[in-house]
């Protein structure tokens, strides 16, 4: 085997038993938390690796390379989410080729991307991103803006609104790391109460699931303690 699948074979049970301690450590439902696996910046070879452990939703953030990859692993069925910020005009890629977009945060690149998803399809799983405790990063709707863009999201044919996704500043401790995680939990359920069938909260990576399990995510998106540390972006 590849140093590669080495890595990936040895970590991935490791990551898996993370979620698993945190859904018991925080009475979460045993297999509530479904793992992302973030392979931005690895190779195809590691997917597969992943992939023959049973790894099946992979999140890319790159769309030239996402789209590579895409084309290389077509024999595997791979669920595809895209994770990065989207430039308009590349919104086709992500309508046409992934199954969830974590990233929405204007409401013109959403009515694009439901105009753009083929009747052929299943509706686009689409969060919102929320620009919780951002230090620098622009990105992400502000959180008193979240419920005028989800109904309007909601209200696209080809699109369905899942639920929220963040990205905070990183924290040291445990409890500094719950804080933006419990506010982005507060916001889901304000959509839940005004009748949005949210069931979503995409949050935590390597260096905070626990505090993000803790908080009620349902999706983690976890990289380096997947794949190994990134190799630095060409
Ligand atoms: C890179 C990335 C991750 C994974 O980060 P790790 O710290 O490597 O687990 C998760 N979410 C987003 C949006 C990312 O860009």
């Amino acid at each position: 085997m590849s140093e590669t699948g080495t890595t990936v074979a040895q970590a991935l049970p490791e990551v898996l038993r993370r979620i698993r301690d945190a859904e018991l450590r925080y009475g979460r439902v045993p297999g509530s938390v479904q793992l992302l696996a973030v392979s931005k910046q690895q190779p195809a070879g590691a997917i597969r690796a992943a992939h023959a452990l049973g790894q099946v939703q992979f999140g890319e953030n790159y769309m030239q390379e996402a789209l590579q990859k895409i084309a290389e692993l077509a024999d595997l069925d791979c669920e595809w989410h895209f994770i990065g910020p989207l430039q308009s005009n590349k919104s086709r890629h992500v309508a046409q080729h992934c199954a969830w977009l974590h990233t929405l945060d204007r409401l013109k690149l959403a009515q694009r991307l439901s105009d753009q998803r083929l009747d052929s399809q299943p509706p686009l799983n689409v969060c919102l991103q929320v620009n919780i405790s951002a230090q620098d990063t622009k990105a992400g709707v502000a959180p008193d803006a979240v419920i005028a863009l989800a109904k309007s999201v909601h209200g696209l044919p080809n699109l369905r609104l899942r639920g929220l996704m963040t990205l905070p500043a990183p924290a040291e401790d445990l409890r500094a790391q719950r804080e933006p995680f419990a506010e982005l939990r507060a916001l889901l359920e304000d959509l839940q109460r005004s009748g949005l069938p949210c069931d979503t909260l995409s949050m935590g990576m390597t260096g905070d699931l626990e505090a993000a399990i803790a908080e009620g995510a349902t999706i983690v998106r976890v990289g380096t303690a997947v794949f190994g540390a990134r190799p630095p972006r060409r």
